[in-house]
């Protein structure tokens, strides 16, 4: 079920790109796996499944052992500065950095471990209260002073739209994060690369990758209805 699920969203992506003028290729779908067991995951890799999102850093250090060498993790949820040191060197990128603090953490651990660390700026573009990320307003002040950090490097925004049964009603959210990213593009700040637009989940992720998405997180999609209570 897993593999036709990925077949699935996949080429919805693919209609999706197509209808906006895109190029398919330009958009990945990274497979949320948080919550989900060990043989889930292998069935996703085994169907060519190789970018993989979690969101918590103790989950994500007891995958990593256990899948392929050749898997790019994506750390998509909330991190703690107290919890950088243990992910720093293991993952591909983190989606979730949403605070000056939080980078110079990961500056500091990268230095360590001696790294480099990719980076996404989240951005609570909706300002919905129970999210993190950087306002709008506050975001280019953020990244200039993060851009300075010689070990971590900006490749983009990441931003959670609200849960919504309609996601044409997100549409403008994606738009906007677009926008923004455009525009900090074109301020060619050194350090920081415009390159990734991380936003669409199970919901809405045709709605983002037909504004621009490149890199869309889905779970439930592929991997069925998640059970918190085991
Ligand atoms: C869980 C999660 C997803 C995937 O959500 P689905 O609705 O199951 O597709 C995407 N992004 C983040 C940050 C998440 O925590």
């Amino acid at each position: 079920m897993i593999a036709e699920n990925i077949s699935a969203v996949q080429l919805k992506i693919k209609e999706a790109c197509i209808r906006a003028g895109r190029n398919p290729e330009d958009c990945t779908l990274i497979a949320v796996s948080k919550t989900k067991p060990l043989p889930d995951l292998k069935e996703a890799y085994d169907a060519g499944k190789r970018d993989f999102g979690e969101n918590k850093v103790q989950e994500l250090q007891d995958k990593i052992p256990a899948m392929p060498a050749d898997v790019k993790w994506h750390l998509i949820g909330h991190l703690q500065r107290n919890k950088v040191k243990y992910i720093v060197d293991k993952v591909y990128l983190i989606h979730s950095i949403d605070s000056y603090r939080l980078a110079e953490q990961v500056e500091k651990e990268a230095v360590k471990k001696n790294v480099d660390v990719n980076i996404l700026i989240e951005v609570n573009v909706a300002n919905e209260e129970s999210k993190f990320g950087l306002t709008v307003d506050n975001t280019i002040a953020e990244i200039e002073a993060i851009a300075k950090l010689p070990h971590v490097h900006i490749k983009g925004l990441m931003t959670i739209a609200p849960y919504t049964d309609d996601p044409e009603t997100n549409r403008p959210y994606f738009k906007q994060l677009k926008a923004l990213s455009d525009k900090i593009k074109e301020m060619n700040i050194p350090n920081v690369e415009m390159k990734e637009l991380s936003m669409g989940m199970t919901g809405d992720y045709e709605v983002a990758a037909e504004e621009g998405a490149t890199l869309v997180r889905v779970g439930t999609g592929i991997f069925g209805q998640r059970n918190y209570n085991i």
